[in-house]
């Protein structure tokens, strides 16, 4: 497995690594399988969410000195996060869902609340999570943060000064989303797009054993090929800038009025190929969008402007018709 430099940090860490997002549709069992397989594969970074931890805290304790575990909390969690995973410490604790400019502002007040906890060892590496381009150089120049953490693919691309600034600064760059939250399909070229990158890994949110088998092989030979780049000319046709990310800003940090979980409806797609097209998304939570009192509020917390209201019967329609 190819290891990176994790910025500065001494961090030796996986080309890919595991973004905890299956877990909160797997069980415990195949949890744990997964987690046994990245480990053997030789996987050494998993970001997992407080919430999931029944499912998985017992497959982390077991592997807890050979893997990086990262959470995303504020300084009011961090105690209990470090609870319900049942471990001493969070090698890298991300600050996330950091999109405007007073969030920024938050978060950096935040890092100084947290660094009386790193003194006190319960994390050794503060993050920040973000899906704005606008914040990232404010955020290298701040100098509160020693990993940034941004979506990055042929759709989501980002500018080379970037890269630059953050090798410059030493910080590492963390780069989730790289299949566009499930709406790339051509994993490989995908890989290839985002390891060509300064980045440290690619953080996937695998849910299947043959999943990280097919990814790891990519590794063999990350070359970008003249078919690759004609790959990324189609998929940016294809998905234009108006699809969604499955960040959970339209249900953070309150939810829909009419309880409507709308990140779960726009995920619908990507849900239905995960389950290999069989419907396991409940009709209550389908016919949920039946009580849109249209009010927006979703919308204008979308850092990627989505019509929220006009897209959520299109993806129900969708996944009756994509699943059975
Ligand atoms: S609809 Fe917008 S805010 Fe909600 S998950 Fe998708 S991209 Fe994020
Ligand atoms: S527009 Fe509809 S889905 Fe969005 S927050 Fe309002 S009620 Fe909920």
């Amino acid at each position: 497995m190819e290891t990176r430099n994790l910025g500065n940090t001494g961090i030796q860490i996986s080309a890919i690594s595991l973004g905890g997002v299956a877990f909160t549709w797997l069980g415990k069992k195949s949890s744990q399988q997964l987690i046994d397989f990245c480990v053997e594969s030789g996987i050494n970074y998993f970001d997992v969410y407080a919430g999931t931890h029944e499912k998985i805290r017992n497959s982390l304790k077991k592997y807890r000195d050979n893997i990086i575990i990262s959470t995303r909390g504020t300084p009011k969690t961090i105690d209990q996060y470090l609870q319900f995973f049942e471990i001493d410490y969070f090698d890298i604790f991300l600050l996330s869902m950091v999109d405007s400019n007073q969030q920024l502002k938050q978060a950096i007040e935040d890092a100084e609340k947290l660094e009386k906890f790193r003194k006190q060892g319960k994390f050794k590496i503060l993050g920040i999570a973000t899906h704005n381009p606008c914040l990232y150089l404010d955020i290298l120049q701040c100098g509160a943060f020693q990993v940034m953490m941004l979506p990055l693919n042929c759709v989501d691309e980002i500018q080379q000064e970037i890269f630059q600034k953050a090798k410059d600064k030493g910080i590492g760059i963390i780069a989730m989303k790289p299949m566009a939250g499930g709406n790339i399909r051509e994993y490989e070229s995908a890989i290839k797009y985002v390891l060509d990158k300064d980045v440290s890994t690619a953080l996937i949110g695998m849910a299947k054993i043959t999943e990280v088998r097919q990814n790891l092989r990519v590794l063999q030979n990350l070359e970008i090929t003249e078919k690759d780049i004609s790959v990324y000319k189609k998929i940016r046709k294809k998905l234009g800038k108006v699809f969604c990310r499955y960040c959970g800003h339209c249900i953070f940090p309150e939810p829909c009025p009419n309880e409507i979980p709308v990140r779960t409806i726009m995920m619908l797609e990507t849900l239905a190929f995960q389950a290999n097209l069989r419907r396991t998304v409940s009709e209550k939570v389908l016919k949920s969008i039946e009580k849109c009192s249209r009010c927006g509020m979703c919308e204008t917390r979308c850092p990627y402007k989505l019509p929220i209201r006009k897209l959520l019967p299109e993806k129900v329609k969708m996944y009756l018709k994509m699943t059975r």
